[in-house]
């Protein structure tokens, strides 16, 4: 469920049915893939594939909005990295909404984008400070900044606004990219999903299903691989988890809000031909610390002050938060290349993603080439490392050994040839019954009652109440087959 609606796109739903052999293999078609093929959109051979259907993964969840004023991520950036990194990321981020906005106007996208004025805003006494550095940082750097009241209920205690911010429909950009991609004969094969990559001399076999695709070059864009090694993702980042509730509203508003700490209140709004709506988002934490979806989106709803009845959906979304806040992007192969770990900012650093990798495979130099290196090592990764581990532990360790807890309340457990399966009877009566083990590195899954899938803690993979696989890094079901 998402106030994007997924129906909007209309695509051909072509699946792979042949072996094929391409120069460039796009492995995911959310923004991250899509932007790649438009940027690539003149090269010979490219190729899409989706395991879903185009913008059906972390991008269809997605608040959408195109902003540099990302809380306080250039301090965060100074500390873990150093200063020149946080003023080269800035910069990354005003390029990219620059190039978003001018592939949406020249191509004339239908996305509702709309320029709004963005505000971060400290929710608590302690942020006050920390948030003033923040903001003399980017005064430092040519940012118009004015401290101006938050124009709504939430509690504020200091809040800052900047001018040149969007929002915008991410499927609805995605149908567009679509159109254009097709135009230029560039194959979007959906549904298809890859499960294994193997390299053969100077090129790569992509495996699906049923059929295979012979690539010279792979990128990688499908938010959290499938696969350790190369790349070790889960090694050097962590997941967040945010919900989301939409609201029936009487007033469009232009502006957008994000308090700057933990766990993150956000807020957009959006109007489609019949309504207004108020997009509400918070009680953001890493995926290991709670489960309890009820008490998150209770506390989302009191803290927007939000009436029940205005209340249309309710959903949650998860993203990759990186050690040292920078994304990772780049090769991570000889002719393999990746863009992920946006920490929440994936409109923005999808384009630029886009445009690093394009550059490499074009072999045109990219002054954010070593900033976004996804092999660096620095100070953040080294000390983040303990903590990463220990969450990757916890979320590991701690579904497998308390099975008694508020996620687990409607399911009941059994073991048959000495594996786990766990059974939900829904309110009809009938049982619903998977095996309870994520494919991708052997997590004990969370049922989410409030949207009735199966979650893992660990690397947020997603199964529907039936265990067919909705969201990777897993790439196989966990459907309980007698
Ligand atoms: C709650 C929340 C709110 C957010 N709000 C904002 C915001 O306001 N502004 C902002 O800039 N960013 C925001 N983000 C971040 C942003 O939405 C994401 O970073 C971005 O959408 C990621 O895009 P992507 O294309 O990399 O990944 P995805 O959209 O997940 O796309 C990956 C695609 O790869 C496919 N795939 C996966 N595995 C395979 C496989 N094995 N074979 C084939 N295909 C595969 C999937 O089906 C999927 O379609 C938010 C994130 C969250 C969690």
């Amino acid at each position: 469920m998402s106030i994007w609606n997924i129906k909007e796109i209309n695509t051909k739903r072509e699946i792979l049915d042949k072996n094929i052999e391409v120069d460039t293999l796009i492995i995911g078609a959310g923004m991250t893939g899509m932007n790649v093929a438009y940027m690539l959109r003149d090269n010979k051979q490219v190729c899409v594939v989706d395991a879903n259907i185009v913008g059906h993964g972390v991008t269809l969840n997605s608040t959408a909005k195109i902003n540099y004023f990302q809380g306080r991520i250039y301090t965060k950036i100074e500390k873990s990295i150093n200063k020149i990194s946080a003023i080269k990321y800035l910069k990354a981020e005003k390029e990219a909404i620059e190039i978003l906005i001018n592939i949406i106007k020249e191509e004339k996208i239908d996305c509702d984008l709309k320029k709004v004025e963005s505000y971060v805003f400290a929710n608590i006494k302690s942020e006050i400070e920390p948030l003033k550095k923040e903001i003399k940082f980017l005064i430092d750097n040519g940012i118009d900044i004015v401290n101006k009241k938050l124009p709504n209920k939430i509690t504020s205690y200091n809040s800052y606004s900047v001018k040149d911010t969007y929002i915008f429909n991410p499927i609805k950009y995605l149908q567009g990219i679509y159109n254009i991609l097709i135009e230029h004969n560039i194959s979007i094969y959906e549904n298809t999903k890859i499960t294994k990559i193997e390299k053969i001399n100077n090129y790569y076999m992509c495996y699906s299903s049923k059929y295979k695709i012979k690539a010279k070059k792979v990128v990688v864009a499908t938010s959290y691989p499938y696969f350790i090694k190369p790349l070790f993702l889960p090694f050097k980042s962590t997941l967040e988890k945010s919900y989301i509730i939409v609201s029936k509203v009487n007033k469009d508003q232009n502006f957008t809000c994000i308090s700057s700490s933990n766990p993150t209140y956000s807020c957009r709004f959006y109007s489609d031909k019949n309504n207004i709506y108020q997009i509400s988002l918070s009680e953001s934490h890493n995926t290991s610390v709670s489960q309890n979806d009820k008490y998150h989106f209770n506390r989302v709803k009191e803290i927007f002050k939000l009436d029940e009845k205005d209340i249309i959906m309710k959903y949650s979304n998860t993203d990759i938060i990186t050690a040292d806040n920078i994304p990772y992007i780049g090769k991570i192969d000889e002719n393999m290349y990746i863009s992920t770990g946006y920490n929440t900012w994936g409109m923005t650093n999808s384009v630029i993603g886009a445009k690093i990798i394009t550059d490499m495979i074009n072999n045109n130099e990219n002054e954010y080439t070593d900033l976004f290196n996804p092999n660096r090592i620095n100070k953040s990764n080294i000390i983040k490392f303990p903590l990463i581990l220990f969450s990757s532990i916890k979320s590991y360790v701690g579904p497998k050994i308390n099975k008694n807890k508020f996620w687990y309340k409607n399911i009941k457990f059994k073991t048959e040839n000495g594996k786990c399966l766990a059974i939900y009877k829904d309110k009809n009566g009938v049982e619903h019954v998977i095996y309870n083990k994520c494919p991708h590195m052997g997590c004990s899954l969370i049922f989410n009652e409030e949207e009735k899938t199966w979650d893992c803690p660990c690397h947020s993979s997603r199964f529907d109440i039936d265990g067919r696989c909705i969201k990777g890094p897993s790439n196989c079901d966990i459907t309980y087959k007698k």
